[in-house]
């Protein structure tokens, strides 16, 4: 059997503890770098817990594994730097450097061509009157960086709501985006191999509350043949734009125009992302068995539907075993309970929509879930 590398992923969340699980059927086997002690993914990969600014330890990290990966985008730029130069990063610096900044961004979406929602950087000069006479009101507020889950963000109504707002991020670096009345959210989940081939899944439905993902449902119950095909150009085009290899998920807005439903792209997440967990009961490949494949230097592989999959996330609190319905997987972190905390999800795959609804149903009102 040929020697299959050792792959070392930075962050220990519960994506890491789901590409660890993903690697050992292909024989890879998996190292984290990641300060928490109690961090999921320990349970099934070699623990470097350490911070991300110790060196020694990350060059013994860095010479324990053959190839890097990350699971979440805000990694600092120096530990990144240091790592790259020992070993392979993918994805790249470059995807890596625009996907941590929502400004680069969206810069980078509109060269491509492609529409986001109106946008402003906030340099002290700009006044917030200014700002918002740019972008519109409603607008949103939010840190350029390391913002997730909704974090960071402020949604603004005023110029005086605005400046008040600006105040409390003194120290921060800002953009404004006016609101996008879309009629529902989806995300494009794609990844690129190092030779080139490019695979997608299908558009994923996704509901949020409270800045919250709480609900995935592919292949997207609103989507339309056309709006798949533009998923799929705008995906391989900047996939190819990044040189890119691994997963990287697009999130996007579906506005309705006089040409029929439009995608306006949010953000990117150069990761597997938690609006692909449904494929790892969901699909014949999962995001994350993709992701290892790609950055191990293996061929991507065409996800093949088992029928519609729908992922509840449980926040805050999770159900026992005993009340989870026969037929439903669940996926449990290992974290501590918090009120707003991902501490696992739920999928139920089913061949049709219909009787997918009813599992999903059986769901409603367990302990974490928001159906
Ligand atoms: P996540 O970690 O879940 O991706 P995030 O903190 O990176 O979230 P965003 O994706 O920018 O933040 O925003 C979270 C949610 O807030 C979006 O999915 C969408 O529902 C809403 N939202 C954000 N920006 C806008 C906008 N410009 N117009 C309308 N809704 C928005
Ligand atoms: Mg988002």
């Amino acid at each position: 059997m040929p020697t299959q590398p050792i792959l070392g992923i930075l962050g220990g969340g519960q994506l890491a503890q789901m590409l660890a699980l993903a690697a050992i059927p292909l024989g890879i086997s998996c190292h984290i770098y990641e300060p928490d002690p109690h961090a999921p993914a320990r349970l099934c990969a070699v623990h470097h817990c350490a911070t991300y600014d110790d060196f020694t330890a990350l060059q013994a990290f860095a010479d324990a594994v053959d190839v890097i990966t990350y699971e979440f985008e805000n990694v600092p730029v120096a530990c990144v730097a240091f790592l790259a130069a020992r070993k392979p990063v993918a994805p790249g610096a470059m995807a890596l450097r625009i996907c941590q900044d929502r400004l680069l961004e969206k810069e980078f979406a509109t060269q491509l061509g492609y529409a986001t929602a109106p946008f402003i950087a906030l340099s002290d000069a700009l006044s917030s009157a200014d700002a918002v006479a740019a972008v519109g009101l409603p607008a949103i507020l939010k840190t350029r960086r390391m913002g997730y889950d909704g974090k960071g963000q402020q949604t603004i109504h005023s110029t005086a709501e605005l400046d008040a707002a600006r105040a409390h991020y003194i120290g921060h670096e800002l953009i404004l985006e006016g609101y996008v009345p879309f009629t529902y959210e989806v995300s494009i989940i794609a990844a690129r191999d190092q030779f080139g081939t490019i695979i997608r899944y299908p558009l994923v439905q996704n509901m949020h509350r409270d800045g919250i993902l709480r609900r995935s449902t592919a292949p997207a119950p609103c989507s339309t043949a056309a709006l798949e095909a533009n998923a799929h150009l705008m995906s391989s085009r900047i996939l190819s734009a990044f040189a890119y290899v691994g997963i990287l998920t697009i999130e996007c807005f579906v506005i309705d125009t006089p040409h029929g439903p439009t995608l306006v792209i949010n953000e990117f997440a150069p990761r597997v992302h938690n609006s692909g967990h449904w494929s790892i009961e969901g699909s014949s490949t999962s995001q994350f068995e993709n992701h290892v494949r790609a950055v191990t230097g293996l061929a991507v592989r065409e996800p093949i539907m088992r029928g519609v999959a729908v992922m509840l996330n449980l926040i805050g609190n999770e159900p026992e075993d005993s009340a989870v319905p026969a037929g439903v997987a669940i996926h449990r972190y290992h974290k501590t309970p918090r009120p707003g905390r991902k501490v696992g999800h739920l999928t139920v795959v089913a061949p049709h929509n219909s009787d997918c609804s009813v599992l999903v149903e059986a769901c409603t009102n367990l302990p974490g879930t928001y159906v």
